[in-house]
């Protein structure tokens, strides 16, 4: 854990500069707007560590896969998300030395993620080695409405010299990802230009010939005048500079301005992307940056308006969920199909920028609870779109009849993940993308999806389970053997009542969807049935392995059994472990974590989560009190799923830690590895841990059912929820809870069992002596 920065309702703030720190802050600092993203890196020289990140949705490129003994059934690469073009990079230079501030005296240094207006600003004193002193205030922001934009003001006051300072803003396209398993640099030359102000680089991607085109404009005041000055430009391969050389006196005050254009060959025709860019940055610039800034801190009200969770008497826990929110609004706004949300966003290299099972697993009821529900949706078409490739996945690893099996990893829906053992294992993924198309039924009520495209993808992922399994003689049961469950400290396990437990529902499911549309859309049931060639008769298996499937128990414990053999292990519980050896993917060796029973992320648990209304509490209680001790929680996923559950059996102190443990994951650092980039997508499951948990929330048939407590640190907590196009607010305060409809029209809720009816007019007040 490292607790450095201060604790602020709407801001993130790192008091004094620690080089050591620099990763962690540039990736807890990222700024996005759910097309482009960028790390917090300087935009001055910084010659001192750091990781590089500029990225922009859906461009990638396919890293052949390094390994020592290929084995067929292999990816042939590993997508991963480029560090794109450098378009914030601008050198300064006093009386003809550069800025940089590892070689320089650094004092008063603040940077400051302001999430409310979404803005980074930094502010400090640098004292250079010829003894020049300046104050530097910057601020960039990547516009939520314009989203090829990204802005940045840099305003330098000469604090004890008179002199020039010089400022050189630059597009570089010769950029490196750290994660290069041939080391060779991802971009090739195109054109560059420079031109009135500016200056414009386009690249290409080696290999799928994207193509990126930055442009810069800028501008210059001394002491709030314009300055027309002469300028120098340079273009070299990749390359645009523009140089301003001010000459200033003591205390004077020079602003400049940087407006940046990134726009790619996903969105414009590759022949007209240059002028596309070129002409664009002139109008961005045009604009100024004060409306722009406008209108980006416009764009956010919105967002806040629907999504913000106000925590009082809690500050740290306040911040920890604004930040999660505000990270995964600025990783995914739903407005382009064919993006998704990568575990670590817009804030790293790890990863890859892929899409996993996270997304359906936490992010979907998050974006379904506080978005338009087209923004899930959106979530559901993304898997039917990669469905063909999902079958031909299955298909290379031998499976036949268009069974599906959705990758681990994906950029566009092929298989691409760099770890056969652990990940490619995992094929309990294909539970979680039908469970999304359930969970969005559930929650919304609308059954169209399912119609129109869910049922295919159902028929196809049962169809993979059913072969998944085999019948074992010698148990006379169905079996499911060399799996990985969710808990990645172990692998190629047979049995893991996880996987087997959501495959058996994906098959009954399956069944119940397959007589739902036959009933009521024949003639779509008709064009399914024509599309995926299914015959009734490929159910009989399926009802055979529902009825003869082996699903672990114990017996005298009580519980699931997490895979078979799990109890043979050294039983010991994460205290005895020493702080020192935390997170044992870090101290220990592979072989010890995969022999010892210390378990990554929730895998019983989780399945308990996703059918919690299959289980008695006191089932539920055993499983989580024998499991729970035994999670290290070392996955981001897991603490969240726990904090819902520790709710429900009213664990109150437990469910309380492990909210904080999610919600501060990356604040604090709790997994010692923030500086690779945020963990976006279990920011959703903190977001969870408040409304599922705290708040109790559940869907069903399109209603929703809350069960709120209060815990004893928060003197009390509101929230929002979008359903159906009304939404709702819910505070939670001692001895009362009270729903009102803040836009919308009439909606019912219910509240510990009783429903009440909302409106914009008439609010709810429930009164709960219990909550205190
Ligand atoms: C977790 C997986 C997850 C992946 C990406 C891993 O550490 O164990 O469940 O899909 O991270 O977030």
């Amino acid at each position: 854990m490292d607790k450095y920065l201060k604790t602020d309702q709407w801001k993130i703030i790192e008091e004094g500069f620690d080089p050591e720190r620099q990763r962690s802050s540039e990736s807890i600092f990222s700024i996005g707007n759910g097309h482009m993203g960028q790390r917090a890196n300087f935009e001055e020289q910084y010659s001192g560590d750091s990781l590089q990140g500029s990225y922009i949705g859906g461009i990638y490129y396919p890293d052949p896969t390094k390994v020592g003994w290929w084995k067929n059934g292999y990816p042939d690469y590993f997508a991963k998300v480029l560090n794109s073009v450098n378009w914030i990079g601008i050198d300064v230079y006093v009386n003809g030395e550069q800025l940089d501030l590892a070689e320089c005296t650094v004092t008063d240094f603040t940077r400051t993620l302001d999430m409310k207006q979404g803005l980074l600003q930094r502010s400090f004193i640098a004292e250079l080695s010829n003894g020049n002193k300046v104050a530097v205030e910057a601020c960039r922001f990547v516009s939520m409405e314009r989203t090829e934009v990204g802005v940045i003001e840099y305003n330098i006051k000469a604090l004890n010299f008179s002199g020039t300072v010089t400022f050189t803003p630059y597009i570089n396209g010769e950029v490196y990802n750290e994660d290069a398993n041939y080391d060779e640099i991802f971009w090739e030359e195109v054109t560059q230009d420079s031109f009135d102000d500016g200056g414009i680089v386009t690249t290409q991607t080696k290999k799928l010939d994207f193509h990126v085109s930055a442009a810069m404009k800028n501008d210059v005041q001394i002491n709030g005048k314009t300055l027309d000055i002469d300028t120098a430009a340079s273009v070299s391969s990749m390359y645009a500079e523009q140089s301003y050389e001010v000459e200033v006196s003591e205390n004077n005050e020079v602003q400049f301005h940087k407006y940046a254009v990134v726009a790619s060959s996903l969105n414009h025709d590759r022949k007209r992307l240059h002028d596309h860019t070129k002409e664009s940055v002139a109008d961005v610039a045009s604009v100024g940056f004060d409306q722009l800034k406008g209108e980006h801190i416009d764009r956010w009200h919105t967002i806040w308006e629907g999504s913000d969770v106000h925590i009082e008497g809690d500050d740290e826990a306040q911040q920890g969920i604004r930040f999660n929110i505000f990270q995964l609004y600025q990783t995914y706004t739903g407005e382009d199909e064919r993006l998704n949300i990568g575990p670590k966003g817009f804030t790293g290299e790890k990863y890859g920028g892929c899409t996993y099972w996270d997304t359906e697993a936490y992010c979907l009821p998050f974006y379904l609870n506080t978005a338009p529900d087209k923004v899930a949706r959106q979530l559901l078409w993304y898997r039917y779109r990669h469905l063909p490739k999902a079958i031909e996945n299955a298909e290379k690893l031998g499976f036949t009849d268009g069974a599906a099996l959705y990758p681990m990893v994906t950029m566009n829906g092929e298989e691409c993940h760099n770890e056969w053992e652990i990940t490619f294992e995992e094929v309990h993924r294909n539970g979680a993308i039908a469970y999304a198309i359930y969970n969005y039924i559930r929650h919304t009520g609308d059954d169209s999806y399912l119609k129109e495209a869910g049922l295919e993808v159902l028929i196809a992922i049962s169809r993979f389970w059913s072969q998944r399994f085999n019948f074992s003689e010698k148990r006379q049961q169905y079996v499911m053997l060399g799996v990985t469950g969710p808990n990645e400290y172990e692998n190629n396990i047979n049995n893991n009542w996880y996987t087997s437990y959501i495959a058996c529902w994906c098959m009954r499911y399956t069944m119940e969807a397959i007589e739902k549309v036959r009933e009521e859309a024949p003639e779509q049931f008709e064009e399914i049935q024509q599309k995926t060639s299914y015959n009734d008769a490929e159910t009989e298996r399926w009802k055979d392995i529902l009825e003869r499937v082996y699903l672990g128990e114990d017996e005298d414990l009580g519980i699931f059994l997490q895979q078979d053999n799990y109890l043979d292990k050294v039983q010991r519980t994460a205290s005895e472990l020493d702080k020192s050896e935390r997170p044992i993917n870090q101290y220990w060796s592979w072989d010890r974590i995969l022999r010892s029973c210390y378990i990554k992320q929730g895998d019983v648990v989780q399945g308990l989560y996703f059918f919690e209304d299959h289980f008695d509490e006191d089932t539920i209680r055993r499983n989580f009190d024998f499991y729970e001790p035994r999670t290290l929680h070392e996955s981001s996923l897991s603490p969240c799923i726990h904090a819902i559950i520790a709710s429900k059996l009213d664990y109150n102190d437990k469910a309380y830690q492990l909210y904080l443990r999610t919600a501060r994951l990356d604040l604090d650092d709790y997994n010692k590895e923030v500086h690779q980039g945020l963990h976006i997508t279990s920011m959703a499951g903190t977001w969870m841990s408040i409304v599922e948990g705290f708040a109790g929330k559940r869907a069903k048939d399109g209603k929703l059912y809350f069960n709120p407590s209060l815990p004893d640190e928060w003197d009390a907590y509101s929230f929002k929820i979008l359903l159906n196009g009304n939404r709702l607010n819910i505070r939670v305060e001692p001895g009362q809870v009270t729903v009102r409809c803040e836009k919308g029209s009439e909606s019912t809720v219910n509240i510990y069992g009783d429903e009440y009816t909302v409106s914009p007019k008439n609010k709810a007040v429930i009164s709960s002596p219990e909550l205190h």
